[in-house]
Formats: structure tokens, C-alpha cells, sequence
């Protein structure tokens, strides 16, 4: 365990999940909050620390969400908590644009340093992950003054319009609520598990694709996930991405690593294109770790393609908020103080130790694959490839009404993604894979 925490890194249950605290405040919730909003699991939060959650009754559960990949570093970090406080206390907001302060040029500097690539680059800094892709968008149109948006089959981007158009599945996040805009393509990538395909040859299948229904002097810029999220915790196999990259800087196409979910520490390295053989984006887009929940995204990358807009032509009221930015930087801090990345590494063999074998044990799991505190379980039907999101129904149920978070992920709604902080103790990883066998040998 890397630090001391102040909520005993255990799972421990004093009522029936969701309690009854969690039924009357949901009771309320469905009487004053959008439906829109659908929950994974209605129970309520109060406290943190670490791996834990505590609900308003007192019930302390296992997070293996990390409320999709952001408290890398685990929840309520105390330093964290401290360095948002002071800079609260000191000055909330001016609008960089308006007049500069000093925290946001720090976060780029550090982008610059923690991103792959040894060239100059710069960053804009805005509040969601959807927002980092969109401007993202905007400034490799700029750039290149092309018009054509690539993103591959199974991506997530984000939930406005233009990323809902680039993210792959149209249940639940696009259904009805579309028109979309135009010049947006998805393209098949590389999903070993299913296709069978070496990255060779699952990349020429992708750049035939771009030829034959694009055009690759069309394409303004290429959007990839290095390790997909909500697709399923997909890994391209390996050689797939340094071909695509070679296939974009041939065709003065601006390659786009959307980092959001994997990057910052998730995967055992900065960023997860580390783990695909030395391949360099243009373009970095980085959200949900960052900032230990505070709202702050990024958009980092070659300077000359960085600085292609024209000043007014990016940018948003909060963007690189002083609170959040102040936020970072201590995450910043923590993860090389504390030796985070080092620390995913350990989950890692964890996890693979623990739950590895598991498509030899249970009929339903076809394959487990991640990267250091970032795994997915693929379910399938007895003795076949076919997604099976029934079991994944019921694996959530059973879970979390045992004191496990776990998520949901895949297009076919069949992956079990498993993303705990990465501080959690080999114990509490143990005891989490116990609750999520239970399931198992249930179905
Ligand atoms: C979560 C996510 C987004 C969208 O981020 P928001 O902050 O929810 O807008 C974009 N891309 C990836 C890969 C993500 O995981």
C-alpha cells in the first residue's frame, strides 16, 4: 500500500444494497432528475478514500469503476483536496482568455513533458473529454483544411453532437437524437478476439476501407483509442497502430490518440500508445484521470498543428479553471511522488494472477485482456465467440449488490470492464474477484 488511508481499505457491508437511505434518496431522484441519466447501480456516495466508497448507510464497496477511470490515483486524495482549497481560497476564476494565470501554463508545460514526442508541443485546455475531441476536430480541419473525421468501429468520443458521431454504438448514446453532421466515418480496426487478425493485416483492412469509401487525401484527422474503453477494453494487435500512423503521415492525415480513459497513469504508463511500439500522435486528447474529479481536459500536441487556429478560434469560458488546474498539477505530483505508474504495474500482475485464468474456468468468459488497472472480460455463450449480455446483467446485479462496483462496457453490452484505482491492495483485489466468481459460478 502506497499511503495511509482514512477509511479502512475493506469491503464491508452493515445493510441490503442499495440500503435505505439509497431507496429514499432514490425515491427523490426519479421525482427531479432526467431519466436521460441512467445509473449503473442506485446507490448513494458520501465518502472516499483509496479504493473505497462509503454509501450514505454506512456500506463500505470495492470500486473497480473509478467512476469510468478517474480517480486513478484514488479517491479524496488528501493533497488533492488541500491544493483545490487553497486555490479556492485564493482566486476561482478570471478566463484565461481574458486575463492568463499561471497554473494553466504549468498543466501544458507538464503535457508537454508526460506526452509522447520529442518536438514542441502546446495544449488548450477545456472542461469535458468531448470537448478536447471537438476542438481537437477543429483544429486538424484547420490544419490540414480537409474535412473528413475518421474514428474506428467500437469507439466512444463523447456524448455532443459531433462526437456522438463519432462514437460507434447507437444504443444507448445516438439513438433519436441525431441529425448528426456529415463527413464523419467509422472505420473497422483491429479487435483480435473477434476478427483473428494480425495487426498487419487487420491495418491493411482499415486503410482499404479509408480508400475505397473516403479518400485519403480527404481525411483531416484519424481518432483512435490506443485501448478502447467503452468498447470493451479493445487492444488493437500488436504492429496495427504504427502502421495507421505511417499510413496518416503519408497522407498528411493528423493522427489522434484519444487518450481520455486510458491516459494518465490507467494503463502502467503515461499514456497507453506507450504500449504500441513507439508510435507518436499528432495529437493527444486527455480528460478523465487528470485531475482527480475536478473537470479539466486537454488537447495536446504539435505545436505548428496546435497553433494552426487562429486566436478566438478555441477556447470556452472555464476551460483550464484555476480550482481544477490547481487539481492536476498535485495529481501530477502524486503519481511521480507515490510512483503511480509503477503502482498500475503492480495491479496488473494482480489481476492477471488473480483472474487470468478464467476463460480455462468459466464457460461464459471468452477472453480477459487489459493493461495495468485497466481489464475487460469478454463474455460469450457456452463453447461460442457470441456476445453474452445477459451474463453481463447479472454479473452487475450480483456484484453490486455484494459491495463491488464493477462496468459495463462493448458494443455488444458483453465486457465486464474492471478499472480500480490504482492504488488497491492485492487484498481488496482478491476479495473483489471472489464476489465476481460468485457471479460466475452463478449463471
Ligand atoms: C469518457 C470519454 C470521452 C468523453 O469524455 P466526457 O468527459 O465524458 O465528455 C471521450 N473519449 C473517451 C475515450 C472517453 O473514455
Amino acid at each position: 500500500m502506497v499511503r495511509d488511508f482514512d477509511i479502512t481499505q475493506q469491503r464491508l457491508l452493515v445493510t441490503e444494497l442499495p440500503g435505505p437511505k439509497s431507496v429514499a434518496l432514490q425515491e427523490r431522484r426519479v421525482r427531479s432528475v432526467s431519466r436521460g441519466a441512467g445509473t449503473l447501480a442506485n446507490i448513494y456516495m458520501e465518502r472516499g478514500a483509496g479504493a473505497i466508497l462509503v454509501d450514505v448507510d454506512g456500506n463500505q464497496l470495492i470500486d473497480l469503476g473509478c467512476g469510468i477511470g478517474v480517480t486513478t490515483i484514488g479517491h479524496a486524495h488528501p493533497d488533492v483536496a488541500a491544493a483545490a482549497a487553497a486555490q479556492a481560497g485564493k482566486l476561482t476564476h478570471t478566463l484565461f482568455t481574458v486575463t492568463p494565470y499561471e497554473n494553466y501554463v504549468r498543466v501544458a508545460e507538464k503535457l508537454a513533458e508526460i506526452t509522447p514526442g520529442d518536438f514542441e508541443k502546446h495544449s488548450i485546455l477545456v472542461n469535458s473529454g468531448a470537448e478536447a475531441v471537438e476542438n481537437a476536430v477543429k483544429i486538424a480541419r484547420k490544419f490540414t483544411g480537409r474535412r473528413a473525421i475518421v474514428s474506428l468501429d467500437h469507439a466512444f468520443h463523447g456524448r455532443t453532437n459531433l462526437t456522438m458521431a463519432m462514437t460507434y454504438r447507437p444504443w444507448p448514446e445516438r439513438a433519436g437524437m441525431g441529425p448528426f453532421p456529415g463527413e464523419v466515418y467509422s472505420v473497422p480496426t483491429s479487435y483480435p478476439f473477434r476478427d483473428g487478425l494480425s495487426g498487419a493485416e487487420a491495418a491493411e483492412k482499415t486503410i482499404d476501407y479509408i480508400t475505397t469509401h473516403i479518400g485519403a487525401s480527404e481525411v483531416a484527422a484519424f481518432f483512435v483509442e490506443p485501448i478502447q474503453g467503452d468498447g470493451g477494453i479493445v487492444i488493437p494487435a500488436p504492429g496495427y497502430f504504427a502502421r495507421i500512423a505511417e499510413f496518416c503521415r503519408d497522407n498528411g492525415i493528423v493522427f489522434v490518440a484519444d487518450e481520455i480513459q486510458a491516459g494518465i497513469a490507467r494503463t502502467g504508463t503515461w499514456y497507453s500508445i506507450e504500449h504500441h511500439d513507439g508510435v507518436i500522435p499528432d495529437l493527444i486528447t486527455t480528460a478523465k484521470g487528470i485531475a482527480g474529479g475536478f473537470p479539466l481536459a486537454a488537447v495536446t500536441g504539435r505545436a505548428e498543428i496546435m497553433d494552426a487556429v487562429q486566436p478566438g478560434g478555441i477556447g470556452g469560458t472555464f476551460g483550464g479553471n484555476p480550482v481544477s488546474t490547481a487539481a492536476a498539477l498535485e495529481v501530477f505530483d502524486i503519481i511521480e511522488r507515490e510512483g503511480l505508474l509503477a503502482e498500475a504495474q503492480r495491479v496488473e500482475a494482480s489481476l492477471w494472477a488473480r483472474i487470468g485464468d478464467w476463460a480455462e474456468k468459466f464457460d461464459v468468459v471468452g477472453e480477459v485482456r487489459g493493461k495495468g488497472a485497466m481489464f475487460g472480460v469478454e463474455l460469450v455463450k457456452p463453447g461460442t465467440r457470441e456476445p453474452n449480455p445477459e451474463a453481463l446483467t447479472a454479473i452487475l446485479k450480483y456484484a453490486t449488490t455484494h459491495g463491488v462496483i464493477v462496468l459495463d462496457a462493448g458494443s455488444w453490452d458483453s465486457v465486464l470492464r474492471i478499472m480500480p484505482s490504482v492504488v488497491i491492495s492485492d487484498e481488496l483485489i482478491g476479495d473483489a474477484a471472489t464476489v465476481l466468481e460468485e457471479a460466475l459460478a452463478l449463471l
